[in-house]
């Protein structure tokens, strides 16, 4: 073979090499290019009511939907949130089953997600405290609910030192997770700079599952 003199060969073959070296690193930043988009493409129009079914295809792909601000999230960005709390309801896995259905055990147990638009507080509005699905500690107050349209209830606040965070590193990609501070049930994940207009440019997304509310009247009772 004159044609392939064997300096082509041998760059051929550091190309391939390093081709194969670099392919995490490749497709991580693609991930982070990517997520961005899929914020625009997929979110925004649910946002104004159009596509209601949207959120459901980008679920199955990793649950992009709930992961819009992935690419403006920094790997120290969690700096300057609070770790969780040492839980002071603690319990074994069988005493959890018991308690909680099947669902609730996935998702509060096993940092499981809802299927998005499924949840009974996704559009909920009553005024009140939403409180801890599994150990009913008060987590959110109504007056910081806001409909960002992504299929979750979204909250802007926790209630003070109820909600914990850990950088969560499942699916390909980098999130913060939020726990209850009371039991460390999963609760879903935050996101920062979505610009909601909100008072704190964060969005707590929640899954309705981790949850109970109790009404005002029921609050104060
Ligand atoms: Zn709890």
């Amino acid at each position: 073979m004159p044609s392939l003199s064997r300096s082509t060969i041998l760059t051929s073959l550091i190309v391939l090499i390093f081709s194969i070296y670099m392919l995490p690193t490749i497709l991580r930043t693609a991930s982070n290019r990517l997520a961005p988009l899929a914020r625009k493409s997929i979110l925004t129009p649910s946002r104004v009511g159009v596509a209601t079914t949207t959120p459901l295809a980008a679920f199955s792909l990793f649950n992009l939907g709930n992961t819009a601000s992935f690419g403006s999230m920094g790997r120290n960005d969690i700096g300057n949130d609070e770790a969780p709390l040492e839980p002071k309801v603690v319990k074994q896995d069988s005493e959890w089953r018991a308690q909680l259905s099947p669902e609730q055990f996935r998702v509060l147990r096993q940092k499981g997600t809802e299927a998005p638009g499924s949840g009974k507080y996704n559009k909920h509005k009553e005024d009140g405290v939403y409180t801890c699905g599994a150990c009913d500690a008060p987590l959110y107050k109504s007056k910081t609910k806001f409909d960002s349209g992504c299929g979750w209830p979204a909250f802007y606040e926790a209630i003070p030192g109820a909600v914990g965070r850990n950088v969560d590193r499942s699916m390909f990609m980098e999130r913060i997770e939020i726990v209850c501070n009371n039991c460390g049930g999963h609760l879903g994940h935050v996101f920062k700079g979505e610009k909601f207009g909100n008072p704190i440019d964060e969005r707590h997304c929640v899954n309705s599952i981790s949850m109970d509310f109790k009404a005002d009247d029921q609050a104060k009772a």
